[in-house]
């Protein structure tokens, strides 16, 4: 039925069929029809070629003690949702907080959870969830000098006792703030992504994650790690991304990577949490199913067999070393941060007013970058920050090709204007 038929037409199809909104934010002017795929490329109806640096964004033996019990689910929603049911059944309490600009979650309640405009809907949803100020060094009030000992990192992973490096004190001062204001003074849990994804790759300031679980932990709450992007060794450095912020967490949620594609998630928690979960009966006729298991199960063969998270490393180091020359020599490029494979690179009108870049802007350096055949992420609350979190078997050849092409794109940009 397909076969012959005019790309107008598969368009029509898909205007009347597929869901508006996510035509919308994910969609280019001119969109790919995607017909094949295999390792980081893609190919289209007509056999051109892109480079995928998007869909990346893909165990209880791997997490350390006592993370122990795991559940699994179907998405990353699912695990979000019953890690909030576990967390209030354990604590007693019921108020969960979390970061403005993130995501968790699309459920009515994950929605609470998430802090984007975009992502909520009018309906009675995530009660009890509350968010605090997100500990951003660039966008945010305090920090965002790039560190003068480092040409890549910030003050995020600097500890060198500048001035602005009190922002983690800061950002602490405001999460004390609506602990004592917003919530009875009680939690339940304290949800944060390691590297926040769809808020834009945002880093916190180093050692924040580290007070702030300690905070949470005084007032009865339990600390959840959302690993839903930067697990199973993306960041490189470490195999979850709550390693490189020194901390363990009670509960760890899970989903995208986990199956390569394939829809799973999963919970990893104590076993004293998981003895709190016992009162009434848990069931999920799908969640870790035979063939999600065995799934999950080749993927972390995959990723250790193949080096996958060294890939990352190596990879995404050189990409954000290069990108940070960009990021000097081009005044729209504000920043480039991230880890391994989660990289953001934040785009703003001129480095010293920091505004966002324009979505047109946006868009049209986005859709210069699809036709010489790349494809990457936007993000951020104000849809200025360009994601970059391809999969992990990506190459030094791919990276580079990326780079000439973005380099491209942004060069004519400003040729332009
Ligand atoms: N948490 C994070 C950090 C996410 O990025 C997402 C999805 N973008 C989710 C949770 C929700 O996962 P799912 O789409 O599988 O429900």
């Amino acid at each position: 039925e397909y076969k012959g038929m005019s790309k107008e037409r598969m368009l029509e199809i898909r205007r009347q069929n597929c869901n508006p909104m996510t035509m919308r934010v994910t969609y280019y002017k001119k969109p790919v029809f995607i017909h094949q795929g295999h390792m980081q490329w893609l190919w289209d109806v007509d056999g051109r070629r892109y480079l995928d640096l998007f869909a990346g964004v893909a165990t209880a033996s791997y997490l350390p003690d006592p993370l122990k019990v795991i559940y699994l689910t179907n998405s990353g929603s699912e695990a979000n949702d019953l890690a909030m049911l576990m967390a209030r059944l354990h604590t007693g309490n019921f108020d969960i907080i979390t970061f403005r600009g993130s995501y968790h979650g699309g459920s009515p309640q994950t929605m609470g959870l998430t802090s984007n405009a975009a992502y909520k809907y009018p309906i009675a949803n995530g009660l009890g969830c509350t968010n605090t100020m997100c500990p951003d060094v660039f966008r945010g009030p305090w920090g965002g000098n790039h560190c003068r000992d480092s040409p890549v990192q910030t003050i995020r992973e600097c500890s060198c006792a500048q001035g602005h490096c009190m922002a983690n004190e800061q950002y602490i001062g405001q999460l004390k703030e609506t602990l004592a204001t917003s919530v009875p003074n009680q939690i339940a849990a304290f949800f944060g992504e390691p590297i926040q994804g769809v808020g834009g790759a945002v880093q916190y300031p180093k050692n924040f994650l580290k007070e702030a679980y300690k905070l949470v932990r005084e007032r009865g709450g339990v600390c959840i790690a959302d690993e839903v992007q930067t697990g199973f060794g993306r960041t490189g450095s470490h195999f979850w991304g709550f390693q490189g912020h020194d901390v363990i967490p009670d509960m760890v949620t899970m989903a995208k990577g986990i199956g390569n594609g394939f829809p799973m998630g999963a919970v990893v928690t104590t076993p004293e949490i998981a003895a709190s979960f016992t009162k009434g009966v848990h069931f999920n006729t799908f969640g870790g199913n035979p063939v999600a298991c065995a799934i999950a199960s080749s993927v972390l063969d995959t990723i250790k067999e193949d080096g996958l998270q060294q890939n990352s490393l190596n990879v995404g180091t050189y990409l954000m070393k290069e990108l940070a020359k960009l990021r000097d020599k081009y005044e729209i490029i504000g920043d480039v941060r991230g880890k391994g494979l989660q990289i953001g690179v934040e785009m703003v009108k001129d480095k010293a007013s920091r505004e966002p870049l324009s979505p047109e802007a946006m868009n049209e350096i986005f859709e210069d970058v699809k036709d010489m055949g790349v494809l990457i992420g936007k993000g951020g609350l104000y849809g200025q920050t360009f994601r970059i979190k391809p999969p992990m078997c990506i190459t030094m050849e791919d990276a580079d090709f990326f780079l000439a092409v973005f380099n491209k794109s942004i060069h004519d940009y400003m040729a332009k204007r």
